[in-house]
């Protein structure tokens, strides 16, 4: 089965051409970061504008690279929520248009479902049940995957997602947007136990996460250097903020496990591309005998392959989407 996927939720215009979900043929993704650095962040108008501009000549280079030609398609699959609807319309648009003009069944996919599923591209045996922890830009959540399509939430952030707190940890220390990647090479300099910042447990939900206390203790830390004239040392700041956010998330994880019994763990979303937590996460796997899988980098951010990959095992499921597909902004996992 050959699946074109497309990708537009935020400021990736992606596209991909996977087989049988997990061989990925092509995996193109045309990133707007240099254009949105001028903001500080993602702009939703600019960004939809250049989806219109890219979205053809990605869908076009990821066809080519593969060597398939519509006509050899199955099926297109596409992200058609959450995110930003602006965005998200011009990849629906897109892959409806394709799906009636070469009759193609029409998948639409979760886009964290496609998170999660960038784990099957380069792990071949991994196969459902197993938990996965999501941290991306704009999701912090636990999820048992039980079943391929199926999920269960155990837990998730009640405000800031990770890669958000990474985003205005490093807006905040001048490092600039986006700031995980920045945070990741600058805390390899610090000291990550320099400042103590506080470790956001939720009372009563153990498997749930809060990092806007860890986020304004760090603009206050900052703060209260300035005033008391103290050099600020952006490493440390990053290496221990880094730190607080790493070592919460491998404690939840691994609690999670082991309060349901599973020991196959996956990590996902833009953050599992941070290398402290990498490391964390296969210490604390190993120390309790757990299997531990994280995609490659590429494969961790926005990209079109995850979405092939999603697409397939919904696919295969039966799931077929209408013409009348729309783009559904703060859509629920495991809704279709
Ligand atoms: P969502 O998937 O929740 O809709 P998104 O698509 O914007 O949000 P992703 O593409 O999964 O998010 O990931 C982007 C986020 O990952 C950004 O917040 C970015 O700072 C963060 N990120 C990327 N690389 C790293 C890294 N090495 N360390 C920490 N954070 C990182
Ligand atoms: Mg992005
Ligand atoms: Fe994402």
């Amino acid at each position: 089965i050959l699946i074109l996927a497309i990708e537009t939720s935020c400021d990736e215009t992606a596209a991909a051409v996977v087989k049988n979900g997990r061989e990925v043929l092509s995996n193109v993704i045309s990133s707007q970061i240099e254009l949105h650095k001028l903001y500080g962040g993602v702009v939703p108008e600019i960004a939809s504008r250049k989806h219109i501009e890219k979205i053809n000549p990605v869908i076009e280079e990821a066809l080519s690279t593969a060597g398939v030609t519509l006509d050899d398609l199955d099926a297109v699959g596409v992200t058609y929520g959450p995110g930003l609807v602006g965005a998200l319309l011009v990849g629906v648009a897109e892959a409806k248009a394709i799906s009636y003009a070469k009759h193609l069944p029409l998948v639409g996919v979760h886009h964290i479902e496609g998170h999660i599923c960038a784990n099957y591209i380069e792990n071949k045996t991994l196969e459902p049940p197993f938990l996965c922890m999501v941290v991306s830009g704009g999701h912090t959540h636990l999820v048992m995957v039980k079943d391929y399509g199926k999920y269960e939430i155990l837990g998730r952030t009640r405000d800031d997602a990770a890669g958000e707190a990474f985003d205005k940890v490093a807006r905040a220390i001048g490092l600039g947007y986006p700031g995980g990647p920045k945070i990741d090479r600058l805390a390899k300099e610090g000291n990550p136990k320099a400042i103590s910042f506080p470790k956001a447990h939720v009372d009563g939900a153990p498997l749930d996460f809060s990092f806007s206390g860890l986020k304004s203790s760090v603009l206050n830390y900052i703060n209260s250097c300035k005033m008391k004239g103290e050099p600020i040392v952006e490493s440390d700041i990053a290496a221990s903020f880094q730190e607080a956010v790493v070592s919460v998330i491998a404690e939840k994880t691994m609690l999670a496990a082991q309060m349901y019994g599973i020991d196959k763990i996956c990590l996902a979303g833009g953050v599992a591309s941070n290398s402290a937590l990498r490391s964390r996460m296969r210490e604390c796997a190993d120390a309790n005998g757990f299997l531990l899988f994280y995609p490659s980098p590429i494969l961790c951010t926005d990209n079109g392959a995850m979405i092939g990959a999603a697409a397939y095992y919904e696919y295969m499921a039966g799931t077929r989407h209408g013409l009348d597909l729309n783009a559904v902004p703060n859509l629920k996992i495991g809704q279709r």
